[in-house]
């Protein structure tokens, strides 16, 4: 009885809500799950920063795409009668090009099956890559089964030497080794060693946000086509790539950073419709049309790099990119290019370094928490220091190119906030709880106080007339204890008082209510009980003080008896007054009679019929 219903309110219930949900998560997932998701989430976050800072973000004017679009597919088809275009056609394209100094012309195609019947195509464009030392092309690596497709030896030309010091990147993982690959026209692979992979890699939910710098084929590195195509427009070559030790890939002045995989994690930059990639864009078809009208020259490809690729639909080369949705592979070596050329690839910061910051914020939110009082404050504080944290992780990468986590430190300051406010909540209900205690209970006996009594007599009577039941009140009194105190004094008296608070209460069910009524007197509800039971327990708290020993030191010990009343509704009243008045009444006569008993007037009043009776 008395205990406060805490377990049962509305904001315990949240609580308790929030709590089985985070079980439940642990529960139906497992481990590596939880971080996958999380990496998924986190990548979410890297999109939506991307999507932000892209339109501040300016491409390079010296990169050049010429794509067969759905226009160029259709017209050419039509133009030549066939599909793919005769090789002679691209041939001419590049000496036709040629003509303006391009950097580097590349080919984001393969030039796979020999043409049958038009052997004199593939010469020509054979000769176009034995003749022109900056024109480059496509070779594609897979896991197809050995039995399917014989693997291809491929020249030493086309491999290179990668010499790690850094410690964090793991080469071996399954995103960047291949056992087999797709050749191209042997005629090509002899004539240049202008040859680079167009592999790619997406994260867990396909999208692509990396960068295969190299893969491994049978134990050799092959460099990217995209970093092949750069380091020509650079003047550079590279016999050997250094990757420093803290993972950044050494090209002279530009560091790539690159993450545990081996890849490079790229800056993309805004889409825009008929930019790829945001790139400047030509189709094939018109190219083609100019070449044939001899008006090549109103475009400018002087010093540029040429990149060719598909983007026609029917023709599969189409990845999603944080920034684009339907962004070709061609689309993807331009913006690799140009993060190249601008120097600001994106360093993803480690684990631990994540884990710091997440730490410092929460304890922000923690100390936050525990000054703030009002609740709609503290919710306030958490949420606009979370939305703060957001907006700086995004200048971050803007300016910085470094990628902070953003899920780990909200995850943490979440979780600091619920249990920070958990544990207010929980100080704040023992505090309750404790001021409900000293507002009930009387200090020396630990039983209800008087006005507690009062409230609880008032209930009891209240709720046996409403529902037509019963309740009893005992009322004791201790005997001779003016003489006690005097013989023994004040000090042990207490000691006594204190004793016999206990033996009640060892004599009582847990649904009785034990008070100190005042002085030296003491009273016990006894809700749902009637007149005879309570007269049982009554007699047996009697019994119990009467025959113990109590103890005043640890040499001397005491007899004390107690007399005591009871009183029933509706037997004996109807209200409260009436109920202690009633108790009281048998109480003195518990005391007339000699003390240590329950006082019956109803029996005594019994006896005295019979007596009469026998006169
Ligand atoms: P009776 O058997 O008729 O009840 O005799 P009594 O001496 O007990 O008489 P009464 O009930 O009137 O006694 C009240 C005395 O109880 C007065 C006081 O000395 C003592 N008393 C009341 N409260 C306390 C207390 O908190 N501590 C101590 N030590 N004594 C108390
Ligand atoms: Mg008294
Ligand atoms: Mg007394």
């Amino acid at each position: 009885m008395g205990s406060l219903n805490f377990n049962f309110n509305k904001k315990n219930l949240i609580i308790c809500s929030i709590f089985i949900f985070f079980i439940m998560f642990f529960i139906v997932f497992n481990f590596s799950n939880i971080i996958s998701f999380f990496d998924i989430i986190e990548n979410k976050t890297f999109d939506l920063r991307q999507n932000i800072i892209a339109p501040y973000k300016k491409v390079s004017n010296n990169i050049i795409i010429i794509t067969i679009d759905d226009k160029s597919y259709e017209g050419l088809t039509q133009k030549f009668g066939q599909w793919p275009v005769p090789r002679g056609v691209y041939a001419r394209l590049v000496n036709e090009l040629q003509k303006q100094n391009p950097k580097v012309i590349t080919f984001d195609l393969m030039f796979v099956n020999p043409m049958r019947y038009m052997k004199e195509n593939d010469v020509a464009l054979i000769n176009a890559f034995k003749t022109n030392k900056n024109l480059y092309t496509a070779i594609n690596f897979d896991n197809q089964d050995r039995r399917a497709r014989k693997p291809v030896e491929l020249p030493e030309k086309l491999m290179t030497s990668v010499v790690s010091s850094s410690k964090n990147i793991n080469f071996q993982n399954d995103k960047i080794n291949f056992s087999n690959c797709r050749s191209i026209l042997p005629g090509i692979i002899n004539a240049t060693s202008n040859i680079g992979h167009v592999n790619m890699t997406r994260s867990d939910d396909g999208i692509v946000r990396t960068f295969p710098v190299f893969v491994k084929y049978r134990d050799d590195f092959y460099p990217h086509l995209g970093l092949k195509t750069v380091n020509a427009y650079l003047n550079q070559q590279y016999q050997i790539y250094n990757i420093d030790k803290k993972s950044n890939l050494l090209l002279q002045d530009i560091k790539i950073p690159l993450d545990n995989e081996g890849f490079a994690i790229l800056n993309w930059y805004e889409s825009q419709n008929g930019k790829i990639g945001g790139f400047n864009t030509y189709s094939l078809f018109d190219i083609i049309e100019a070449m044939e009208q001899n008006t090549l020259n109103e475009f400018d490809f002087k010093d540029k790099i040429i990149l060719i690729g598909t983007s026609a639909s029917s023709l599969y080369d189409i990845k999603s990119a944080p920034t684009d949705k339907f962004l070709p592979g061609v689309g993807l070596i331009a913006t690799f290019i140009n993060n190249v050329l601008d120097n600001n690839f994106i360093l993803k910061i480690s684990i631990q370094t994540n884990f710091i910051i997440s730490t410092i914020l929460s304890a922000f939110i923690a100390f936050g928490l525990l000054y703030i009082n009002s609740t709609l404050l503290s919710v306030a504080f958490a949420i606009s220091l979370a939305i703060a944290y957001i907006i700086i992780a995004t200048i971050v990468m803007h300016y910085l190119n470094i990628w902070i986590g953003i899920i780990l430190p909200l995850l943490m300051m979440t979780i600091t906030f619920i249990i920070i406010y958990i544990y207010k909540y929980l100080l704040k209900a023992k505090d309750l709880e404790y001021t409900y205690k000293l507002a009930t209970t009387d200090a020396m006996t630990g039983l209800y106080n008087h006005r507690y009594f009062q409230e609880q007599m008032f209930l009891s009577v209240e709720t046996a007339k409403r529902y037509e039941g019963v309740t009893s009140l005992i009322l004791i009194d201790i005997d001779f204890f003016k003489k006690f105190n005097d013989t023994y004094g004040h000090q042990a008296g207490d000691a006594v008082l204190k004793q016999v608070a206990q033996v009640i209460k060892q004599n009582i069910r847990t649904t009785d209510i034990p008070c100190r009524y005042g002085g030296e007197e003491m009273s016990v509800i006894l809700s749902n009980t009637n007149y005879e039971k309570a007269l049982l327990t009554a007699q047996k708290i009697c019994d119990a003080v009467s025959t113990k020993q109590f103890k005043l030191n640890n040499v001397v010990t005491v007899n004390v008896t107690i007399s005591l009343g009871v009183a029933s509704f509706p037997k004996d009243a109807k209200s409260v007054e009436d109920m202690i008045e009633a108790a009281d009444k048998n109480l003195y006569l518990a005391k007339e009679n000699g003390r240590n008993q329950v006082g019956n007037f109803a029996k005594q009043n019994n006896k005295n019929d019979n007596i009469d009776n026998n006169q």
